[in-house]
């Protein structure tokens, strides 16, 4: 347990996001940093791995630039890196929800509740609990009672909500998500679109999980992160339950895979024997597809 994992972000202008990126990922580099942070004049959105020196370094470093003095972090123990590379990508928003009418979340965001408040506002009758999540995401665990809006991609979450609206009109709506920045502006999206009551998890599903005194209660499953670790434990409260099914057989099952078919990719929950009877396929299609990886790796395995 000699390596952290940083999960960060912060909505704050940015002026010059080229600059900032170049420099921003020599720095990391420079300290031994791994991971992935995305810029934008919007801001900044990064889960990193390291050392707890070179973690503590980078928090150091962020807490002199005046921008990013009250970033929060979650911070997570782990065995090892998390990430193989280091990478800062500049992008056009930090979490991409591509809406047409773009939402500031400085300016309008729903109201933050705490992990304690989050957990009593469960357990409150009239609530709708929506998953800001993709559904591959939701299938490995979720809150209880949780909706499961289908989609593939969080980017189409605001067309979903405009079909599903009714049902959350004058409803009390909390949003979750990872670690909070997605709820950041799908929130002030809901508020835009209407509703008036929408509130979101502080520090997301993680800083839930590590809160003292909620424990991950009510959470069913694990949470999907997206570096190397691909989940994470979130109930400590001794009151967890497997959700995930395999895709295949529906037998209960945490491990993800990628479909073997390369441009399929789809993430899919899939335990061993299925993976090997359906070629790590979603379908026959693409069970069959010539660059099928399950294929191509165990020919290159033989040879
Ligand atoms: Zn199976
Ligand atoms: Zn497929």
């Amino acid at each position: 347990m000699n390596y952290q994992v940083l999960l960060f972000y912060k909505y704050i202008a940015i002026e010059d996001p080229e600059e900032f990126v170049s420099s921003h990922l020599e720095f990391c580099k420079s300290i031994g940093l791994k991971g992935r942070i995305w810029v934008a004049k919007e801001g900044i959105n990064g889960t990193v791995s390291g050392t707890i020196e070179q973690t503590t370094e980078y928090m150091n470093h962020m807490k002199q630039d005046e921008r990013f003095q009250d970033m929060v972090y979650k911070i997570e123990e782990s065995d090892t890196h998390a990430f193989k590379k280091m990478k800062v990508r500049l992008k056009k928003e930090i979490v991409n929800l591509s809406l047409e009418d773009d939402v500031n979340p400085n300016e309008l965001t729903g109201k933050h509740l705490t992990p304690k408040e989050f957990y009593e506002a469960l357990q409150q009758e009239d609530v709708v609990i929506l998953d800001a999540r993709n559904t591959y995401e939701y299938d490995l665990g979720h809150f209880k009672g949780a909706i499961r809006p289908d989609i593939e991609n969080f980017r189409d979450l605001p067309e979903w909500v405009r079909e599903n609206l009714d049902q959350f009109k004058d409803k009390k709506v909390l949003t979750y998500c990872t670690g909070g920045i997605r709820c950041e502006k799908f929130s002030g999206f809901l508020l835009k679109e209407g509703l008036q009551n929408v509130s979101q998890l502080q520090g997301g599903i993680i800083s839930y999980g590590y809160d003292p005194e909620v424990k991950g209660d009510l959470w069913d499953g694990k949470c999907y992160v997206f570096d190397e670790r691909t989940s994470v434990q979130v109930n400590r409260a001794g009151t967890e339950k497997v959700v995930g099914k395999c895709y295949h057989c529906g037998n209960p099952e945490e491990r993800y895979v990628k479909c073997g078919n390369p441009e399929c990719n789809k993430h899919l929950l899939m335990c061993e024997p299925c993976e090997h009877e359906h070629k790590r396929a979603c379908s026959t299609d693409c069970r069959d597809q010539e660059r099928n990886r399950y294929v191509t790796e165990k020919t290159a395995a033989q040879s």
